[in-house]
């Protein structure tokens, strides 16, 4: 099921939507990334990224376009909800089959695609005339820590002497985050007060934050849930899955410094957590499969129920990922944002398969639209690191940017843009939209 490559990735594949076929686009016709977006005039609603254009799926239900009864019910109840939830529960045939109708109205052969171009003015929305809402209505939210990488370098600056804790390598570490403060991408993040302790000081205070951080993270949807008591086997964990998005898991790193033990992460992390807007179906994925992380020789196999042959060959995701950096300054004189990382999702110690596997493995119910963040990804290199804390070592080795000015960690008025892509010869690049947020006072 997961590696099925169809017609709709097939690279000689042109839309009439003319912007679609800009080789720096995002959203060519083989990606058709899932989104809910608001725009005037119209109720908050389901639509399809191609371009720089929203093929809004209710009004191509209402021109009789989808050709598809169960289709057209699904897409109302999303509209009703101003969410995906009721489509991404039936799971990933339908997605499929949605993706497959949308691919064949967007082509620029065929009658479907004569038919929709005859009705572009009804059923395509301009991307700068909408606002991108969060995909979904997330019920919960979990945040992972499956960078090796990421979790060594946290170690030894917060435990010198004992980096990465006995269990990382048997257990995929998690915690479960706060779904209320997730914002959609673009929304001004609030610079959070708490509780801190200078380094050497008997007693914290109270105040903003000092050590305001980015986590550049790869988000996962729940599609199909799994019933209360009934774990999912990591073979089958893909088929709960809907599709993949970015995510900026803001932190405060002198709060958490503070507060992490004995329970984990708490209010350093929960002010908010930025979502990209589109969900990256499984499907549109196939072509950009990857083997899981290969284990250094000494390290112990995954146990059974995290173990799957097919999840050992190909359950990556070969995701090129960067974060970039720009200040008020910067933006007044008119500079591009500067690349602070690059990396690879590939980098990852664990799967997204084997994420969910370990968070249903108690019977834990995973249900359609929750979210399961990836932890924070960064690579072996300095450059590939997705913090600032790791790339600035904790303030030791500041980044400069291109006015001069100086960063440790987040000054008011920064903007962090995160992106995501994917590339193999023989296909189309495929992308997954900004993840930005301005920090505010
Ligand atoms: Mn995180």
């Amino acid at each position: 099921m997961t590696l099925t490559i169809d017609d709709t990735h097939r690279a000689d594949l042109a839309s009439w939507v003319s912007s679609a076929q800009s080789p720096s686009s995002d959203f060519p016709i083989q990606n058709l990334p899932l989104g809910i977006f608001r725009a005037a005039n119209r109720s908050d609603r389901p639509g399809v990224a191609i371009g720089d254009q929203i093929l809004d799926l209710v009004a191509v239900a209402e021109q009789g376009l989808l050709d598809d009864d169960d289709l057209s019910a699904l897409i109302h109840e999303c509209e009703r909800e101003g969410s995906l939830n009721a489509l991404l529960a039936e799971g990933r045939l339908t997605l499929r089959a949605l993706r497959a109708r949308a691919s064949a109205l967007l082509r620029n052969d065929g009658e479907p695609g004569r038919a929709a171009e005859r009705l572009r003015v009804a059923i395509l929305v301009s991307m700068t005339e909408a606002e991108m809402l969060i995909p979904s209505r997330v019920g919960d939210y979990t945040d992972f820590y499956a960078s090796i990488h990421h979790a060594t370098n946290v170690g030894s600056m917060f435990r010198p002497d004992n980096a990465l804790l006995p269990n990382y390598k048997w257990v995929p570490i998690g915690y479960h985050g706060r779904a209320s403060s997730l914002v959609a991408s673009g929304t001004r993040v609030k610079r959070p007060s708490g509780q801190t302790r200078d380094d050497g000081a008997d007693a914290p205070t109270f105040g903003p934050t000092r050590r305001l951080d980015y986590e550049l993270e790869v988000g996962a949807f729940i599609g199909a849930g799994n019933a209360l008591g009934h774990p999912v086997a990591i073979a089958d964990a893909e088929s709960h899955l809907a599709g993949l998005c970015l995510v900026n898991d803001w932190s405060a790193r002198d709060i958490q410094a503070w507060e992490y033990q004995p329970l984990g992460p708490f209010l350093a992390k929960n002010f908010a957590t930025t979502v990209s807007p589109w969900l990256v179906t499984l499907d549109a994925l196939a072509p950009f499969r990857a083997p899981a992380y290969s284990r250094p020789t000494g390290d112990p196999a995954p146990l059974p129920y995290l173990h799957d042959d097919a999840n050992q060959r190909a359950g990556a995701f070969a995701i090129t990922l960067e974060v970039s950096l720009s200040s008020a300054r910067m933006r007044d004189e008119g500079m591009a944002p500067m690349r602070v990382s690059l990396g690879s999702f590939t980098s990852m110690y664990w799967t997204v398969a084997q994420l969910l596997a370990h968070h249903s493995s108690n019977g834990c119910n995973l249900e359609p639209g929750d979210l399961l963040a990836s932890g924070t990804v960064s690579g072996e290199t300095k450059d590939s690191r997705g913090c600032l804390l790791e790339r600035t070592w904790r303030g030791s080795e500041p980044l400069t940017l291109p006015t001069g000015e100086v960063r440790r960690f987040l000054e008011d008025d920064d903007e962090v843009i995160m992106r995501g892509w994917c590339e193999r010869d023989g296909f189309r690049r495929i992308g997954f939209g900004d993840c930005r947020g301005i920090v505010g006072a």
